[in-house]
């Protein structure tokens, strides 16, 4: 990968010198490619499905904001990220436990959580000039629900020519196998594909591979597309 400079702290994107970008780019979808919008506008949209009316002012919204690490702690065993069914039952369960949700409002929020990402913050213009240059793109995700349709949405859903989701191809992050997938996937060796996310657990898996990864909180990926984009 390319040897960059700067730190970004005068808020401009910090600029790579060195070695060329990239061939190809991976990218993690939750809290990377695609953020969450707001606890607030989840429980609205979930409302209209709830037919005892709208769900009361006092759903806890940090249990909705924690679940899935309220999960892991619940369910240590569930392997969600592989299983569809495992996965809705974990969300259910965690919002519904100790009765903090009732179980038809942590259904309905199950339902709608897909429209509840956005994307974040810079993805949209280093897609584009991404594609723009050929550059091979990816995504891969530990999930258990289909993203197609939100990059659908998008109009994004062209721009990538892998993705590759844990419950399909059932192995998870950080397993070096799924990045070997990817990388297989987009024709690329490991060493020139750069991997971006946000977890330094998950997402540096492919280091193995010898796979360059950038780690970088979901609010700061904009510096990573800064970095990642063609010149
Ligand atoms: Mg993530």
């Amino acid at each position: 990968m390319s040897e960059y400079s700067g730190d970004g702290a005068s808020g401009q994107p910090v600029r790579a010198t060195g070695r060329p970008r990239p061939s190809a780019v991976l990218l993690d979808f939750h809290n990377t490619l695609a953020v969450v919008r707001s606890v607030d506008e989840w429980i609205d949209e979930a409302s209209d499905l709830v037919a005892t009316g709208p769900v009361s002012v006092t759903i806890p919204r940090e249990r909705i904001r924690n679940v899935w690490g309220d999960a892991r702690r619940l369910f240590p065993a569930l392997d969600w990220d592989l299983d569809p069914t495992a996965h809705r039952h974990a969300f259910v369960s965690t919002l519904s436990h100790d009765d903090a949700i009732p179980i038809d409002v942590a259904e309905a929020l199950y339902a709608v959580m897909p429209n509840q990402w956005m994307l974040n913050a810079g993805a949209s213009d280093f897609i584009a000039r991404a594609s723009a240059a050929g550059a091979r793109l990816g995504i891969v995700s530990n999930i258990a629900l289909d993203i197609r349709p939100a990059l659908e949405r998008w109009g994004i859903a062209t721009a990538f020519d892998a993705v590759i989701l844990s419950y399909e191809v059932g192995c998870v992050k950080p397993d070096p196998r799924i990045f070997r997938l990817a990388a297989d996937a987009l024709g690329v060796d490991p060493a020139d594909c750069l991997m971006i996310g946000d977890s330094a657990h998950d997402d540096v898996g492919g280091a193995a591979l010898g796979m360059p990864c950038l780690i970088v909180p979901p609010e700061g990926t904009w510096r990573a597309f800064a970095l990642a984009s063609p010149s």
